[in-house]
């Protein structure tokens, strides 16, 4: 397993971990196979979007803070309950396919690291098989 670590920089964030999955698939050697990102964390998630326009990620992180608005009624006690439901939304992983030794990602897709509870430093592990 490879992992590497995502500095976020504030408290919702979609940082791209692309390039970071693609030497992770780089360095295993695998030609054909699956490389599986998975985010260890409840404040946190993983998706795939687009990678070119950026105003994408900010209408998703906007229509996530409002379908889960800070100031709704939540029992954990911690505080952080938005940022528990948004990461549960993303989901903790993706699988992507490896194909000729890359990612077989489409033209416009990127892999986001989704932060709800920045900034704070994140792991990110990836397992190539
Ligand atoms: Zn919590």
């Amino acid at each position: 397993m490879k992992s590497f670590s995502v500095a976020t920089r504030s408290r919702s964030a979609f940082v791209n971990i692309t390039d970071e999955v693609a030497k992770a698939v780089r360095d295993s050697g695998v030609k054909e196979g699956l490389a599986v990102v998975f985010v260890p964390h409840t404040t946190a998630g993983v998706t795939i979007n687009e990678n070119a326009d950026p105003c994408v990620r900010e209408d998703i992180v906007e229509h996530l803070n409002r379908a889960v608005p800070d100031d709704a009624e939540y029992t954990h006690c911690e505080g952080n309950s938005p940022a528990h439901v948004k990461a549960s939304m993303m989901g903790s992983s993706v699988t992507v396919i490896v194909s000729g030794g890359r990612l077989a990602l489409g033209t416009w897709q990127g892999i986001y690291l989704a932060e709800f509870d920045g900034p704070r430093t994140r792991n990110v592990f990836v397992e190539v098989r």
